[in-house]
């Protein structure tokens, strides 16, 4: 028997596999992928933070940005230099293979092209069910199990788990560019992503990433960035690879069981202003592997020592999700004239503007959402504009 399980090779399942199986309890991970990392699908932008906070080498950054460039629906442009924070470019796979290799150097295993279809929580431990392939089934047991799926859920439903209430659906490209570019720049507006954004993320001196999120059609507002005059120019690839995926904006609502905790995507670990899951999902692994490896170590695992994960999770970034999730219902109720607005509010207030340059803090988002609230010029067309969804009553708000 393990004493350990984890489902889902992604940076939050390896992460937790690195920890557990380092403080010497047997761990094995399961991954239906043949190979970690594989297929890649994310931006990759993290801030310096995930790196010192988990205590990860810098080895798979590709790129280093502090300029940002954000496009207003009508054409507008804000050019942003960061003076003290930038964002580092991941290349994903390697940086999810990074995690996992940590966790096979403890001595953890890795069951990969392995789908796990089913957990049933037993006295003593828990027997999780895999198949290699529809025909061939097979089990293990655990005396813990931990599910870092990502943004799949059908596990959940059999566990008796919840599921996120929102998500963003996102598509994304990575494309041959015709010029070096040194910004990352953000697209706005109803025509673009509604409620969302568009992204081009510079990979190096001839790649890009090219995505948005939004509510619904990912890959048809993908499509439509993509031929935009103005972004389709950079561009050498003319029939880009679109990759589409979800992202939760939501939390589940308990993250713990008997005998399992929930982590990252699984979770809803997700900064809901821009869809970031990499550092929330890594820093709640952390807490969840402590959480096992404190209750091995006092008493054993069961649904009261474990629920120390869902608090410490909650202490740290509850009150952040929860001002994002506010942040990105506001979003959704913006029209391309507010957005216009506030894109010309931050190029004319030098204090507002300020405020994202200066930032320290990448990951943070509560802290300057409130500073913004405190500026003047910003503050009136927001409280403003929440009156006028309150009054009437916008389904974002329902
Ligand atoms: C287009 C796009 C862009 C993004 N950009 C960013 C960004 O710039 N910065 C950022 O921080 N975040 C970004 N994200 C979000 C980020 O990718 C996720 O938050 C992150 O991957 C979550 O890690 P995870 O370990 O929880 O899940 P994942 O990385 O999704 O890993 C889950 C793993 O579980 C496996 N799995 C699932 N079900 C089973 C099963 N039943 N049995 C066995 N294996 C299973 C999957 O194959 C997968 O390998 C982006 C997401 C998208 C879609």
């Amino acid at each position: 028997m393990y004493d350990v399980a984890v489902i889902g090779a992604g940076p939050t399942g390896s992460y937790v596999a690195y920890q557990t199986q380092k403080a010497g309890f047997k761990t094995i991970v399961i991954e239906e992928h043949p190979s970690i990392g594989e297929p890649s699908f994310c931006a990759g932008i993290v801030g310096k933070e995930v790196f010192e906070r988990l205590s990860l080498a810098e080895d798979s950054v590709q790129n280093r940005i502090n300029f940002l460039i954000m496009h207003s629906p009508a054409g507008k442009k804000i050019s942003l230099v960061s003076k003290k924070t930038h964002a580092c470019i991941l290349d994903r796979t390697s940086f999810d293979r990074q995690v996992a290799h940590l966790a096979i150097d403890e001595g953890t295993s890795f069951l990969m092209s392995t789908r796990c279809t089913d957990i049933v929580t037993n006295a003593g431990h828990v027997k999780i069910k895999l198949a290699t392939s529809p025909m061939s089934e097979t089990e293990i047991k655990a005396k813990v199990c931990v599910l870092a799926t990502g943004a799949f859920y059908g596990l959940h439903k059999r566990l008796g788990l919840s599921v996120p209430r929102d998500f963003l659906d996102c598509s994304q490209t990575e494309v041959e560019i015709s010029e070096p570019l040194n910004a990352i720049e953000l697209y706005f507006g109803r025509e673009v992503a509604p409620g969302s954004f568009g992204w081009i993320v510079p990979v190096n001196s001839k790649m890009a990433r090219i995505g948005l999120s939004t509510k619904r059609n990912s890959t048809f507002y993908l499509s439509n960035l993509i031929s935009k005059k103005e972004v389709n120019a950079r561009i050498r690839d003319k029939k880009p690879i679109l990759r589409r995926r979800i992202v939760p904006v939501d939390t589940i609502e308990k993250t713990y069981l008997e005998r399992l905790l929930v982590i990252g995507d699984s979770a809803g670990h997700v900064k809901p202003v821009t869809g970031g899951g990499i550092f929330y999902g890594l820093l709640c692994a952390k807490l969840a592997s402590e959480t096992i490896i404190n209750a091995f170590n006092n008493g054993g695992i069961n649904q009261r020592s474990l629920r120390a994960y869902e608090t410490k999770w909650k202490k740290i970034i509850g009150l952040e999700l929860k001002v994002g999730r506010f942040v990105r219902r506001f979003m959704n109720t913006l029209t391309d004239e507010n957005l216009d607005n506030l894109i010309s509010t931050f190029k004319n207030d030098s204090r507002a503007k300020n405020i994202l340059e200066q930032s320290h803090a990448f990951d943070w988002h509560k802290d300057i959402i409130l500073s913004l609230l405190k500026t003047p010029s910003l503050s009136g067309k927001i409280y403003k504009k929440l009156l006028w969804n309150i009054f009437n009553k916008d389904e974002a708000y329902a």
